[in-house]
């Protein structure tokens, strides 16, 4: 059976996404042991030099001006030849919107088997075998991928996006676009996020907030505990839902990805769309009551205690630590 992998890179903007290197890195280690080649698969107008750094056998690239921004109709028209002409064992997209709107409907279209929220895929007595984070991260789900081939869409956390770059440029090969047919979807035009008071993406101490702090009011014991540290505090969805703190400080697949030393997480779950955005930080720290929680999966150290207890007793520990430093 052919063991080839097939990665679609993705890119937004002229930037490549950190999930492109993190499949990379996975395409690598499951290549070497399965004894099949990585091709990554490039689809963009004028963006050649987007795969530079992308560590792979061969790098198959589509220029056209159609591919110039991300459309799911288009980049679904494109892989469809290339699938079924080639039937790759596995064909990784990252697990986020874009990968889930193309792999989705190639799925369907071509009665591919796909396996989403894939943390790692290895290779056990001539199988490939898969682990999956379902029921929002709280299950982990391991089984044997499909053949002759199947597709997955793959989580940060495991891989490291570093050992999919690569100081030496990849064998390039340019790919005929076929003829496209008119999507009936088209960008109009992106929408930037609100920059907000901080950038949350660029500050080095984080103190992030869920459900479990309960109300507005109580945000206040996450701010003193941020001011101590010197970071800020950002939040999961629910507190944004909420309108507790504004869009700008949310951390996840519709806010935004963080990379900081240290991401303390008080009162979070650790579901797929929130972790997929902290994979980065150098140290995620958790309090959660529950020692099922899936955030613990992630997290270097965690406490089960009740945040409401442990909280203001590392805020005061903080502070007079600072206060003795100062004199
Ligand atoms: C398309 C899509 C996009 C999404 N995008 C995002 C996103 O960008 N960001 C995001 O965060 N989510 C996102 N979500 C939502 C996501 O699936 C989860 O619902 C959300 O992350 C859960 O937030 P949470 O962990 O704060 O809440 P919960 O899952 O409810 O967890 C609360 C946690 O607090 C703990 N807890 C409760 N009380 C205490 C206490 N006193 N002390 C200690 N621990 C306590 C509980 O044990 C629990 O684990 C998205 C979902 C979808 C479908």
């Amino acid at each position: 059976m052919n063991q080839d992998i097939f990665i679609l890179i993705e890119h937004l903007r002229g930037q490549v996404a950190d999930i492109s290197y993190v499949m990379l890195a996975a395409g690598r280690a499951l290549a070497h042991a399965a004894d099949g080649r990585v091709t990554a698969i490039l689809l963009g107008h004028n963006s050649q030099a987007l795969a530079n750094e992308l560590t792979a056998d061969q790098v198959w690239y589509m220029d056209h001006p159609s591919l110039a921004d991300f459309n799911p109709e288009i980049y679904q028209q494109a892989l469809e030849p290339l699938l079924t002409q080639h039937a790759p064992r596995l064909m990784l997209f990252g697990d986020t919107s874009i990968g889930a709107e193309v792999a989705g409907p190639l799925s369907s279209r071509l009665g591919l088997p796909l396996v989403s929220y894939c943390r790692s895929i290895s290779t056990q007595d001539g199988t490939l075998k898969f682990v999956s984070q379902v029921c929002g991260g709280k299950i982990l789900f391991e089984g044997e991928l499909p053949g002759p081939t199947a597709l997955a869409t793959m989580m940060p956390g495991v891989y490291k996006p570093e050992a999919g770059h690569s100081a030496q440029p990849p064998h390039i090969t340019l790919l005929e676009a076929p003829a496209f047919t008119e999507p009936r979807l088209r960008l109009r035009r992106y929408i930037e996020p609100e920059i907000g008071d901080v950038d949350i993406s660029k500050e080095a101490m984080l103190v992030a907030v869920g459900r479990g702090i309960q109300n507005e009011d109580n945000l206040q014991l996450a701010q003193e505990l941020a001011d101590a540290l010197g970071g800020v505090v950002c939040s999961s969805r629910p507190v944004v839902d909420q309108g507790w703190l504004p869009a700008s400080r949310l951390v996840g697949k519709s806010g935004k990805h963080v990379k900081p030393k240290l991401y303390l997480a008080l009162g979070i779950s650790g579901a797929p769309e929130h972790v997929e955005a902290i994979a980065d930080a150098e140290m995620i720290v958790a309090v959660n009551s529950d020692p099922d929680a899936p955030i613990f999966n992630l997290a270097k150290y965690g406490s089960t205690l009740d945040l409401f207890e442990l909280v203001p007793v590392l805020t005061e520990q903080l502070q007079q630590i600072s206060s003795a430093v100062a004199h």
